[in-house]
């Protein structure tokens, strides 16, 4: 398997493009994950990477977003980003994952990318706009990979997307990106109705038959305006997907992302353990991308740097829910978001303003933690890889978390109806 994802980057990759992800996300990365730790030993605080969502507006209507993607558009302009990425590169940063929205709605993305060639790009993106023009201006920069959602077949994705021919569309963007030799990701939100067609060798073969260098299958977690129960996963579920990321890491010559667990395969939240928080498409700091809560915000002169390090708010949602569960808060106690979004007097940062209520109306579900499931790594790379830079960074013991601490949010129930799984269509790469 080394050997075969060796050959792949060494015979499929732009050199150049490879040696900037090489030096930018991982040298440069793995030190600023190593100045994060020495902060926390300080007791200071800096997440080492943060996502920024530079836009609420979006082509599509995906089941379950929580992002107002019809309200009036709000971007975060040009200076203020340029401002918050060169703040967070003071403090060692160099990674930066860009949501939005659609990130290539925002016209003045190239410059902020442009702008900071010292840092390296992650465009979580539905791939729609990504022309042979744009992946060409991306291949130039070459410190941007496009990470391109996949939601499941071509029935399942315009229904989960809200419009028709969306799968064909997102495969252009994919093709063009590929065409143009840049560093390619595909992700997937798993849930009922596309976990037979993606979660599965043949889907992850074709991946790699196309040219596509990583994947990250990530949960999905039934929250905001829309929330979907019915397309949330069981534990069984989740418990499968870990297994197959697992082993397909240990198996195929692909990179598999994924956020939720450590080496020995604990579960943990990356929010709490200080690895990452989020900026809106309003500016607002929050603890991360579907918890729409903030008490400050980048469009203040303070300082970067003494507003994640002083935020009475951030420290507490990361200790609350420390002493809680190492799973999704969301899912598991969406009351501790609401008890301290009260204590804070936190801002709702939705155009909708309903995000309290909704906190309130959510049903707890399990999430990624349930104990005596835990999965560990079998590939030595990615047991190395966490160990150093992608572990709890010691949250829960200092916050006394055991499992006599956690309440058992139950198994989530029964999908109504059910699905007969369908096949993914062939799609040709050419
Ligand atoms: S709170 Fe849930 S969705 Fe947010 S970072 Fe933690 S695990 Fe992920």
């Amino acid at each position: 398997m080394y050997l075969r994802m060796a050959k792949r980057l060494a015979l499929e990759t732009d050199k150049r493009l490879l040696w900037k992800l090489f030096w930018l996300m991982g040298i440069k990365g793995f030190l600023s994950v190593h100045k994060h730790k020495r902060r926390l030993k300080r007791g200071e605080f800096f997440p080492p990477f943060l996502y920024m969502s530079v836009i609420n507006s979006c082509n599509l209507r995906c089941q379950g977003c929580w992002v107002d993607v019809g309200a009036k558009q709000s971007r975060i302009e040009v200076d203020a980003a340029n401002k918050t990425i060169t703040q967070a590169k003071a403090m060692g940063n160099s990674f930066f994952g860009i949501l939005g929205g659609e990130p290539f709605m925002h016209k003045d993305l190239m410059e902020i990318f442009k702008a900071h060639p010292d840092a390296y790009f992650q465009v979580f993106t539905n791939g729609h706009f990504i022309t042979d023009e744009v992946a060409a201006e991306l291949h130039q920069l070459g410190n941007v990979t496009p990470l391109i959602s996949v939601e499941g077949s071509e029935i399942i994705s315009d229904q989960r997307r809200g419009r028709e021919g969306v799968l064909n569309q997102t495969m252009e963007g994919i093709r063009a990106a590929l065409r143009n030799n840049l560093m390619v990701g595909v992700c997937t939100s798993v849930c009922q109705t596309n976990i037979d067609d993606l979660v599965n060798d043949a889907w992850v073969d074709r991946l790699i038959e196309m040219g596509v260098m990583y994947c990250w299958f990530h949960v999905y977690r039934p929250c905001g305006p829309d929330a979907n129960p019915d397309l949330s996963l069981t534990s069984d579920q989740q418990r499968r997907v870990r297994q197959f990321v697992v082993d397909t890491r240990a198996t195929k010559p692909i990179i598999v992302v994924d956020a939720y667990h450590d080496g020995a395969g604990n579960a943990l939240c990356p929010a709490v353990t200080g690895f990452t928080h989020h900026i809106g498409p309003w500016g607002d700091i929050e603890p991360c991308p579907i918890i729409q809560l903030a008490a400050e915000t980048i469009h203040d002169d303070r300082p970067l740097k003494e507003k994640f390090n002083e935020s009475e708010f951030l420290r507490d949602f990361r200790h609350m829910t420390a002493q809680n569960t190492r799973g999704c808060v969301v899912m598991e106690r969406p009351d501790i978001l609401v008890q301290i979004a009260e204590k804070h007097g936190a801002r709702d940062t939705t155009a909708r303003g309903t995000a309290i209520e909704e906190l309130k109306a959510m049903q707890p579900r399990r999430s990624q933690y349930v104990p005596g499931n835990e999965i560990p790594e079998r590939n030595l790379a990615y047991r190395l890889a966490k160990k150093f830079c992608f572990s709890d960074f010691g949250a829960y013991d200092q916050q006394a978390f055991t499992q006599a601490s956690w309440t058992d949010p139950g198994e989530s129930p029964t999908p109504a109806g059910g699905r007969s799984p369908s096949q993914l269509p062939v799609i040709s790469s050419k």
